[in-house]
């Protein structure tokens, strides 16, 4: 049985349906009938594509002898083997690949239900609307507020979605014909986008403020109110005043990894390097609910699209293994690079050695979506749904 229909459970699936004998039994579970693309959420939320463009649904990449129920899992018993849904139903199973993915995590801030998260589909949804809602109210109320746009959090996700903003805003700000809608980007690290290069970290930040953005660093969110977000610098607290506020400050896995009783940490389960449990070694953890060591920085790997495909390949092909009696393959990643987007014809990326900035980075990002889709789906869906504009 698979749990979850993100990147790591649909890539399991896919490969159990193509190497298990028909008499095996398999089952994948959702709580949704469909896929997203959550590396694209941000252009959602920002409002530049429409949802269905990142979507798909997962019956349309099953064979028909899986099982795929849309259920909401409420735990896993490893010890019965079983497990319980929100329905009230159980069900049995001899392995088991949990792929829950992840939630946005507000770490018990105060106020935290003032902000708009960003970790669904619907939730891109809910964001890309409110902001239009209060652009279009500005007629009426003439609030300030109703202009001003507030990410808290420049990880990966919150400086993505503030790129995508820098281009539609302004086109919204036309549309409604209101005075310029503010962006602001609050942050507590005082150094934005470490994992880059610092040369491409710089470009990423100057591009950002030429284009409007005010990115605030060292500053440190202490509670969302209705219409502000409190937070501190050096220089003592301030309140950024907005009506829309999108909360990007971080992620924890599913929470059914704590209602099921495992030792995790922000719902992530230390698994080996076979990405099962010791005790239990029918029960398979990948993607975000995950935590793999990474031999090389003994830390654990980040949660990130690339490697949840590849741990989702390895758990399916440790199951193929467990069933036929044959040894365990050992998890390893070699990074294919990373590429964070400033907008759709802009971005960063390091591949290797090779640094990229500017449009050659942003089609490396538009090639990484196809792939994604193609590889996820099928051709027909990355035909329907890629990007397309790089290849003319
Ligand atoms: P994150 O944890 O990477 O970033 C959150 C940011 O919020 C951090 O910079 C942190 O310093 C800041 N922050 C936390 N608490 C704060 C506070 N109280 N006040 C101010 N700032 C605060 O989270 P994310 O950006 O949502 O990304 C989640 C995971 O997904 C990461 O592992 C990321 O690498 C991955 N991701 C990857 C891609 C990609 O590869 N293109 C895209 C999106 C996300």
């Amino acid at each position: 049985m698979v749990l979850g229909g993100g990147y790591a459970g649909l890539r399991a699936i896919k490969f159990l349906q193509r190497q298990l004998p028909k008499e095996v039994e398999l089952t994948l579970v959702s709580d949704t009938p469909i896929h997203t693309e959550k590396t694209n959420l941000h252009e959602v939320a920002a409002g530049t594509i429409a949802p269905n463009r990142i979507t798909f649904e997962i019956e349309s990449v099953l064979q028909p002898r899986v099982d795929f129920r849309v259920e909401t899992v409420m735990k896993v018993d490893v010890d019965h083997k079983q497990i319980s849904f929100a329905s009230g139903d159980i069900l049995p199973y001899d392995y088991v690949i949990v792929a829950l993915g992840f939630k946005s995590e507000s770490f018990g801030l105060q106020g935290a239900e003032n902000a708009l998260p960003l970790d669904s589909i619907d939730s891109a949804t809910r964001i890309q609307s409110a902001v239009e809602q209060q652009v279009a109210r500005y007629a009426k109320s003439k609030d300030p507020n109703d202009l001003n746009v507030v990410v808290c959090g420049a990880g990966f996700t919150g400086i993505e979605l503030v790129g995508e903003f820098t281009k539609s805003l302004p086109k919204l700000a036309a549309k409604y014909n209101t005075p310029a809608i503010n962006l602001t980007c609050i942050e507590m690290a005082t150094h934005i986008l470490p994992m880059f290069d610092q040369g491409l970290a710089d470009y990423a930040v100057d591009y950002l403020k030429q284009k409007g953005a005010k990115l605030l660093t060292g500053a440190k969110i202490t509670a969302i109110e209705p219409n502000a977000v409190v937070y501190s610098d050096d220089e003592g607290e301030h309140r950024a005043y907005a009506n829309t506020i999108i909360w990007t400050v971080g992620v924890s896995g599913s929470n059914v990894i704590a209602d099921s009783g495992f030792d995790q940490r922000r719902n992530r389960v230390v698994v080996g390097e076979h990405l099962n449990m010791d005790a239990h070694p029918e029960v398979y953890l990948v993607g975000d609910v995950s935590a793999v060591m990474d031999p090389a920085s003994s830390r654990p790997y980040p949660t990130t699209a690339q490697i949840s495909l590849k741990q989702g390949e390895i758990a399916a092909k440790n199951v193929v293994a467990a069933i036929n009696n044959q040894p365990q393959t050992t998890f390893t990643y070699q990074s294919a690079g990373t590429v964070a987007s400033l907008s759709d014809t802009n971005a960063i990326g390091e591949v290797g050695k090779m640094k990229l900035k500017g449009y050659p980075a942003s089609a490396l990002k538009k090639i990484i979506t196809d792939r994604s889709l193609l590889e996820d789906a099928n051709l027909r869906t990355m035909f329907k749904k890629g990007r397309y504009d790089i290849y003319h």
